[in-house]
């Protein structure tokens, strides 16, 4: 008899590539004809109202009525032309991912006919009927629903038949409730804060933006075989799983070269990508089996925060229609590596100016090491913040792990900078002031290619390369923008104190680039103790990163604690990011969501030890005993030596079922306790502590029967068939 999972086995291996649909054009024939950007403004609306739109991106001026009714009118009528039927507004509540509500432009239009509207009033705000979003209880605390607003600086978007509009989702009392606001808010703080230090450097008028180019990790897995997998299905995760005897170790899927069933899927998401504007440009095999990775062009923060989101979206879809499932989570496979989005981040001018790269003239290279310090005490003053923003249940399987970046946030500078920083440290006096640039401040000259080419560490959480940073502990599935609102807001907290610092100086008679130099120095010197460039997983580093003040806290739901601190509240509050009561209420959201991940996971597996895994056992075990029990006929008292395996595995799978089933009841009954517990962070530590270490029992004894249990009847498909059919 053949069970269900050699039907789904044989049924992957027969899939057949899907061809792409993109078509046979170049690409830049339908880049972007999804997308309500500044070619289609042109056709669709005039150009005073073009004017006023571009001022509303660039400088955050709010559109007058009338103009909203302009924009309103040409945005539907290009969705119109392009056959969309509905609108939403899309946004980014707390629980991750997006969330969208769609509403047909159709409206009665007397008795028996009906007219197609969109006002300006329904393009600035929507009220979406959003109790269920989670809100830490700040609509309770205010008594108000939510609502959601237009983010004119980035473009809408259609979506099937839907016109998508990028919104903020606030209280009525102005509480943001999304992951946008933030990003938006901290843009500003450091956009602010990095002109006042540039206008020491004769660059006060420029725009500044802060930028991010996200590195998007994945697995894939055939679809029959994912349905199989009650865990995969449920918590994107595989929570039991014996390790295939061939995974990683060759290291021969890296940058190897792509099953052509994968490479069908990404042309395909690509050209869905395109349509919608995303810059997508690297595509290549991750370290693990079946596992990719697809990167853009780096672009301004808030419009890269929004394209990544996109492009999980169309991944799921696209994947699907080639017969996959897209895994986003982290770790869905024991033992082998995990998926992270490294999170590449700078700040730059509109002009074309980045403060991470060093210039041509000492006064470049000054420049350059001062925005390179603060970063650096900016990390090192908030390294535990850092953590807590991407700290979740799903990333703290990569944390703290072996594989991915520690649980501990220091900074890879390279051989180049580090040597200038000590430099640095050496340098004392501005000399020989002979004219505007004519002047060396006794600091070395940094060859631009050579800090292009900085060796690679892989351990490190957050690496300098070259012109950004790296932040390379973000988790797949993150949202990005909580990561970069921090960043933002710890920098731009960061780059007030320099210049407050800086002007005293100057206040007290220290010539601007002597008072700068100095400052840089001290700033670098202060934090000096955030840089590692040695081996991030090895245990001398945990016992030396407790000494120099780096916070070594893994434990997830107490990692959160980070973000309520007396300085922490201080940085957001004084950037306008975040308040006391936002920074509360979101760590309210942070440990539900954490003991709700866990405990649908620990049931999960459960389920899956009582209603799969065991009763397969005893099946096994039943078929083991009949043997001995037909030795026993045939060979009397010498049976013991004929079924001598068969009564050795009996006992095994006795053992293991009893255990299982014992630790099962035992985790259930501890979720059915922690249910009853009101305080969310007692009650997200319980699943920490708890339940989370019942699953690594359970699971042993799971693994253990998986050895044992023969093939034929084993009821899901197993790590080697995940891994590799593609
Ligand atoms: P690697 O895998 O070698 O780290 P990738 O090419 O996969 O590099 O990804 C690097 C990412 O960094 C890309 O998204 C790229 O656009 C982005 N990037 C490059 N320069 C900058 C910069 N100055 N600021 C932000 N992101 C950048
Ligand atoms: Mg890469």
């Amino acid at each position: 008899m053949t069970n269900s999972r050699f039907v789904a086995v044989e049924e992957a291996y027969k899939k057949a590539p899907i061809v792409p649909t993109a078509p046979d054009k170049t690409t830049s024939a339908y880049y972007g004809c999804k997308v309500f950007n500044r070619a289609t403004m042109r056709k669709y609306l005039s150009s005073d109202t073009r004017r006023m739109v571009y001022e509303s991106i660039e400088q955050g001026v709010t559109l007058d009525k009338s103009a909203a009714e302009h924009v309103a009118a040409g945005m539907k009528q290009w969705a119109m032309d392009e056959g969309a039927t509905h609108y939403t507004h899309w946004f980014q509540p707390l629980t991750g991912g997006t969330a969208e509500k769609h509403d047909s432009f159709s409206e009665p239009y007397g008795r028996d006919s009906s007219l197609e509207n969109f006002t300006g009033k329904m393009l600035c705000q929507q009220e979406p009927d959003a109790s269920s979003f989670p809100s830490g209880g700040l609509r309770n605390t205010f008594e108000a629903r939510g609502y959601t607003a237009w983010d004119p600086s980035s473009p809408a978007f259609i979506m099937d038949d839907c016109l998508c509009i990028p919104t903020v989702f606030i209280s009525y009392t102005g509480e943001a409730l999304d992951y946008k606001t933030p990003l938006l808010k901290s843009s500003a703080a450091v956009a602010a804060a990095t002109k006042d230090v540039l206008s020491y450097f004769g660059m006060g008028n420029e725009m500044v933006q802060s930028y991010l180019g996200w590195e998007q990790e994945y697995f894939l897995v055939d679809k029959d075989l994912y349905a199989q997998r009650p865990d995969l299905v449920m918590t994107g995760r595989t929570l039991q799983g014996h390790n295939s005897s061939k995974h990683q170790q060759l290291d021969d899927h890296y940058f190897g070269s792509i099953p052509s069933r994968v490479l069908q899927f990404m042309k395909d998401l690509e050209y869905e990508a395109y349509k919608l504007g995303i810059p997508v440009k690297t595509r290549h095999n991750e370290v693990a089996p079946n596992q990719f990775e697809i990167a853009p062009v780096y672009e301004e923060v808030n419009l890269a925060v929004d394209h990544n989101l996109l492009l999980m979206s169309l991944m799921k879809l696209v994947a699907d229609r080639h017969g996959f499932v897209v895994l986003l989570h982290e770790k869905p496979y024991k033992g082998i590596n995990g998926s992270g989005k490294h999170c590449n981040w700078s700040l730059g001018t509109a002009s074309g100016v980045g403060l991470f790269s060093p210039g041509k003239t000492t006064e470049e290279n000054l420049r350059f090491l001062t925005f390179m310090a603060n970063v650096m005490k900016a990390v090192y003053d908030n390294n535990a913040l850092l953590k807590a923003s991407i700290m979740t249940a799903t990333n703290a399987h990569r944390l703290g792990a072996n594989e991915a970046p520690p649980a501990i946030i220091s900074i890879f500078l390279g051989k180049t900078v580090s040597e200038a920083f000590a430099d640095l440290l050496k340098s004392k006096n501005v000399a020989n002031i002979k004219g505007k640039k004519v002047y060396s401040l006794g600091i070395p000259q940094i060859p631009e290619l050579l800090v292009d080419n900085t060796d690679r560490n892989r351990t490190s959480p957050f690496a300098f390369t070259g012109n950004r940073f790296e932040f390379r502990a973000v988790g797949s599935t993150a949202n990005c923008a909580a990561p970069m609102a921090t960043l933002n807001t710890i920098v731009a907290h960061q780059l007030r104190e320099f210049k407050k610092n800086v002007d005293k100086r100057i206040k007290d008679g220290a010539p601007v680039m002597q008072a700068i130099l100095d400052e840089t120095r001290e700033t670098y010197r202060a934090c000096s103790n955030v840089c590692f460039d040695g081996n991030g997983y090895s245990d001398e580093w945990k016992k030396e990163a407790k000494k120099r003040g780096l916070d070594c806290e893994a434990s997830a739901p107490k990692t959160y604690d980070a973000f309520t601190k007396k300085e922490s509240i201080e940085v957001f509050e004084e950037a306008e990011v975040l308040s006391k009561v936002e920074l509360e209420a979101r760590n309210d959201v942070l440990w539900e969501m954490y003991s709700k991940k866990v405990e649908i996971e620990a049931r999960t597996l459960c389920d899956m030890a009582v209603n799969h895994i065991l009763p397969v056992a005893m099946e096994y075990k039943s078929k083991l005993l009949s043997n001995v029990c037909k030795a026993k006929e045939i060979y009397g008292d010498e049976y013991k030596e004929i079924a001598g395996y068969e009564l050795s595995q009996i006992k095994e799978i006795s053992a293991h079922v009893t255990k299982a089933m014992e630790i099962c009841k035992s985790v259930e009954s501890q979720c059915d306790k922690l249910l009853k517990t009101e305080d969310m962070r007692k009650q997200a530590i319980g699943y920490h502590d708890g339940v989370v270490p019942g699953m690594e029992d359970a699971r042993v004894h799971l693994d253990a029967l998986e050895m044992i249990i023969d093939d034929q009847i084993w009821p899901m498909p197993k790590y080697r068939e995940l891994l590799f059919i593609s």
